[in-house]
């Protein structure tokens, strides 16, 4: 490592979060606990260097990403990339949106990723559209994977690590390891009902080897992509709730004949969660499937 390296390692180098709160949908059914549809907060990853930073997951809506917009323009920071973990719409609906504002900063992705990102956008018009109608921005595939799915920060790596199925397929995650930190999209979820729609029969052990992946990455802090706002990122407790929910799913599911007993039995055990619409959906999807 040359001097300049080193002089560079010992300087400013942090991570800030932005979480979007939970938003209504425009679905006029309701759970079986009379709540109405609702979308999960989102998390949105600064991080930053002395003069440059890199987004992670920007969010859903137009509303979301102009807050965030004026989150990083107030910081003062050149941004060079907008990073996205996986290709649910939540984590880069918004990515050209914030590109435009932020000239020069490169969307990018896994090279699945992206793949997945142009099959998601098929399902645009007849899913994101219906449940936020006018509220997501124009959404072209611009990303491009990294060169060796690396991205350089003022000389700190950030490394875009493949996991596999988490809570969709071709998943990845964010490793940042002069911080410690890993951002991990959909593969934990810190507080948050977690979305099991993509993942009946093996996706959930598929699921829990992404969850293993990150955990020998030895992260001190995670970032969920949804999480709530008050929580801290402590890795090891966020670790431990994911899997215990995914093990309360497989015990529950066989001794609950409907998906309301199924949805009511998780609400028991994890009385904590938010965003129980997406178990709601979630449970629907896991019945359907049996
Ligand atoms: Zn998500």
């Amino acid at each position: 490592m040359s001097m300049t390296d080193d002089l560079t390692a010992g300087g400013v180098l942090g991570y800030e979060v932005f979480v979007s709160e939970s938003i209504p949908l425009a679905l006029p059914d309701r759970l079986p606990n009379g709540e109405g549809r609702t979308w999960a907060p989102i998390s949105t990853t600064l991080v930053y260097g002395e003069r440059d930073a890199v987004l992670i997951d920007p969010p859903l809506t137009a509303a979301q990403a102009e807050a965030i917009g004026d989150r990083i323009q107030t910081g003062g920071k050149r941004l060079t990339h907008i990073l996205a973990t996986h290709a649910h719409g939540d984590h880069w609906f918004t990515a050209d949106m914030l590109a435009g504002r932020f000239p020069g900063a490169q969307v990018t992705a896994l090279a699945a990723t992206i793949e997945q990102m142009h099959r998601v956008l098929t399902t645009r018009k007849n899913f994101w559209d219906k449940i936020l109608p006018g509220q997501i921005p124009a959404s072209p595939v611009t990303a491009v994977p990294p060169d060796g799915n690396r991205v350089d920060l003022e000389n700190h790596e950030l490394v875009l690590v493949d996991v596999g199925h988490s809570d969709t397929d071709d998943t990845g995650v964010v490793h940042i390891p002069d911080l410690h930190v890993v951002v991990a999209g959909d593969v934990l979820y810190n507080g948050v009902h977690q979305f099991l729609v993509d993942s009946g029969n093996g996706g959930r052990d598929a699921w829990r080897q992404a969850i293993s992946v990150v955990e020998a990455l030895t992260p001190r802090q995670i970032v969920a992509g949804h999480k709530i706002k008050e929580r801290d990122d402590d890795a090891a407790r966020i670790i431990a709730e994911t899997r215990r929910y995914l093990d309360d799913v497989d015990e529950l599911l066989p001794r609950h004949p409907t998906p309301e007993g199924f949805f009511n039995a998780m609400l028991d055990r994890h009385p904590g969660h938010i965003n129980a619409s997406s178990l709601w959906g979630s449970a629907q999807a896991l019945y359907a499937d049996r």
